[in-house]
């Protein structure tokens, strides 16, 4: 039988985690025969209703479970970690201005990034989700110079998820019959989800649909606008999808994407003029453990402008930190 993989997971007792808790004890991410043991961090006043959470976990008498360690030390969350999922961040709360988030998630990935070099196995992988997520995954990236940051991303895949089903739909074919989209940028509504070199079953998806209008001013707002879209039909936010984007893209990078394009987050090399510094959305494709760019792709006029839109987004967001 495998050793057990251990997994950090932050934010434990929040609405991500509440669907994305049980499947990675269920075996969503490392396969059916893999044992894992959650290492879940939380901010004191939440470890009761994590406490609840493990309850759950407990009863749902998950075979791969082999154990779950409750902590607000993220040096005890880390420790010896094969695979981190950073959930938790703190929200935005009434009066608070955008900087003000930003300062507060600074200081809470700081912190993390401290434990993460101190504690974690160098060949873990890490994903962050809380947001500003890539910003957040570079604070930490910057805090955790003894660890690869090859290995930090920031999850673009709820946004690339949420652009294959709208093409799909468009379309009139299956998701599965997708491949090389692309979501390049921030995990925000700048993010550029683009289709010029996606096909449906080998064939040209652009061709297929043929209506260059409706991307530009369906697609494009209809994939940035999704949290919010949900946010008002729900009355809370995408949570069991944000989940499933975490699981696809951490089952992605340790078990390959047999040469499908994905959409990830990763530290710039540079390329696509985006700055080094940054985590940006590019594509890749995956083989079991390593994420590769999708190289040399043809930037246009339009391409361009959106990229530059999004990475001074980014920017911005790093010098607002700098600054303080
Ligand atoms: P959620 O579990 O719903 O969301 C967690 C984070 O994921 C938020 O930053 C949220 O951003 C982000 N996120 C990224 N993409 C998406 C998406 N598409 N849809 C929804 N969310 C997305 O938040 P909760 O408030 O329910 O739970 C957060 C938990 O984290 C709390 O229990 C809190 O105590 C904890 N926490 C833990 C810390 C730690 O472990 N040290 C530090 C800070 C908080 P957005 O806010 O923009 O929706």
């Amino acid at each position: 039988p495998h050793s057990a993989k251990r997994v950090t997971v932050t934010g434990a007792a929040g609405q991500i985690c509440y669907s994305l808790l049980f499947r990675l004890a269920k075996g969503d991410v490392f396969g059916p025969d893999q044992p894992v043991i959650l290492q879940l961090l939380e901010i004191p006043q939440a470890l009761p209703a994590v406490r609840g959470v493990v309850m759950e976990l407990e009863d749902c008498a998950f075979p791969l479970l082999a154990g779950v360690v409750v902590t607000d030390d993220p040096a005890v969350a880390f420790r010896d970690t094969d695979a981190a999922f950073l959930i938790g961040a703190r929200p935005r709360s009434k009066g608070m201005e955008r900087r003000d988030l930003l300062l507060a998630n600074a200081e809470i990935f700081k912190v993390q990034g401290q434990a993460l070099d101190k504690a974690a196995r160098r060949e873990a992988r890490v994903i962050v989700v809380g947001n500003p997520a890539n910003t957040n995954a570079a604070i930490l990236a910057a805090n955790a110079p003894g660890f690869p940051t090859e290995n930090i991303t920031a999850m673009l895949r709820l946004d690339h998820n949420r652009a294959l089903s709208q093409f799909a739909a468009k379309a009139g074919v299956p998701v599965g019959s997708l491949d090389r989209v692309a979501v390049w940028g921030n995990h925000s509504p700048t993010m550029f989800p683009d289709w010029r070199f996606a096909t449906a079953n080998g064939k040209s998806l652009p061709d297929l649909i043929g209506d260059g209008d409706w991307y530009k001013s369906k697609l494009i707002p209809t994939v940035a606008q999704r949290g919010t879209a949900v946010i008002e039909a729900r009355g809370a936010s995408s949570a069991a999808s944000a989940a499933n984007a975490a699981i696809d893209h951490m089952r992605d990078w340790f078990q390959g994407t047999n040469g499908r394009w994905v959409s990830m987050g990763v530290p710039s090399d540079g390329s696509y003029g985006i700055p080094k510094g940054l985590i940006c959305g590019v594509p890749v494709t995956c083989t079991p453990g390593q994420y590769h760019r999708v190289t040399g792709l043809p930037i246009d006029e339009f391409a361009r402008s959106m990229l530059d839109r999004t990475i001074g987004e980014l920017k911005e967001e790093l010098a607002a930190i700098a600054k303080s």
